[in-house]
């Protein structure tokens, strides 16, 4: 394929890349967070643990807390976001799903718990967490203009989709679906990875938003977790894509499908077929586009797939609320 030939080397073994992102999005440069100076006396004495271990910008993380005392809500706050949290009454453990953007600078950042006890009783907490730097790549390569400058008709169902998104993305549920480990859609080569900055003919930036698999079209895609389905429709960009609502502002969306296996509104088992791959949309070949998508935030799909969570066979969580600071 034409497209191909003209990446870089290293790159050359791709089989399909997405241009979901050329146009559908665009890096702020503006919303950079900075890191908090100093602690804040605790109040209660949580216990506050998390994966990854060194979490970096542009990765999902999960907060693992637990209380002396018996809590009947909990909720956080973290990087200009609410984390919802859920209680796993067997293991008597909080749990809230949480990310890092991209533009997230490295240093440390504030964890501020407040939460209500069974008998009323207010309780905050802080916990300083460290932001590493993410590596990421860049490639530079060349596509027909039809992928980058879209014609009037294009553009306009362009908009539609921006509207359609826009009410889909409105409708998260803070509720927790997901539970156990994350499982991959597809068994197959991963041929792009996530926060990859890209540079189509020499002027269009954009950085890849998602996890590429090298998957042919026809083979069956399955949700990496339990969830509602938000969104089951043909986009411009995206080809049929599929998007799975986890609860706690965790979204997984799945594109450029050659069919559709749910509908919207049906609720998904871990590792249910959701639909079959293909190359529909904006794609220059047959691909499986995974996007992890945390309330507006993009996040590493691998990095997700990689946590370990109760329900699976190890269960491994670092950190300590005894200390500040790691
Ligand atoms: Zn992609």
């Amino acid at each position: 394929m034409s497209v191909l030939s003209k990446l870089q080397p290293r790159l050359r073994r791709n089989l399909a890349i997405s241009l979901v992102s050329v146009l559908a999005s665009s890096v702020s440069l503006g919303a950079f967070e900075t890191p908090v100076a100093t602690p804040k006396v605790k109040t209660a004495d949580l216990s506050v643990r998390w994966q990854p271990t060194i979490p970096t910008n542009g990765s999902p993380i999960i907060f693992r807390v637990t209380s002396p005392l018996r809590l009947a809500s909990l909720s956080g706050k973290w990087l200009g976001h609410e984390v919802f949290f859920a209680l796993d009454s067997n293991r008597k453990v909080w749990y809230g799903f949480a990310g890092a953007s991209l533009e997230t600078r490295p240093g440390k950042y504030a964890l501020e718990l407040n939460g209500m006890t069974s008998s009323n009783k207010e309780i905050s907490f802080e916990r300083q967490i460290t932001i590493g730097k993410g590596h990421y790549h860049s490639i530079v390569a060349s596509v027909p203009k039809q992928y980058t400058e879209p014609n009037p008709e294009q553009l306009h169902k362009i908009g539609e989709d921006k509207t359609v998104k826009e009410h889909a993305f409105a409708q998260v549920s803070p509720e927790r679906e997901w539970a156990g480990s994350f499982r991959p859609p597809v068994k197959a080569q991963i041929s792009d990875v996530f926060g990859t900055k890209r540079t189509f003919n020499g002027k269009v930036q954009s950085v890849h938003q998602g996890l590429d698999y090298a998957v042919p079209e026809g083979t069956p895609v399955a949700a990496v977790n339990a969830g509602t389905v938000l969104l089951a429709q043909p986009l411009f960009f995206e080809g049929n894509c599929v998007v799975l609502d986890h609860g706690q502002g965790l979204l997984t969306l799945y594109m450029h499908l050659s069919k559709f296996d749910v509908k919207e509104g049906e609720h998904v088992a871990t590792g249910q077929t959701i639909g079959v791959s293909g190359g529909t949309g904006r794609a220059t070949g047959p691909h499986l586009h995974v996007a992890v998508r945390w309330q507006g935030v993009y996040l590493n799909p691998a990095t997700l797939l990689s946590l370990k969570m109760p329900g699976s066979s190890s269960v491994r969580l670092v950190g300590s609320g005894t200390r500040t600071g790691r």
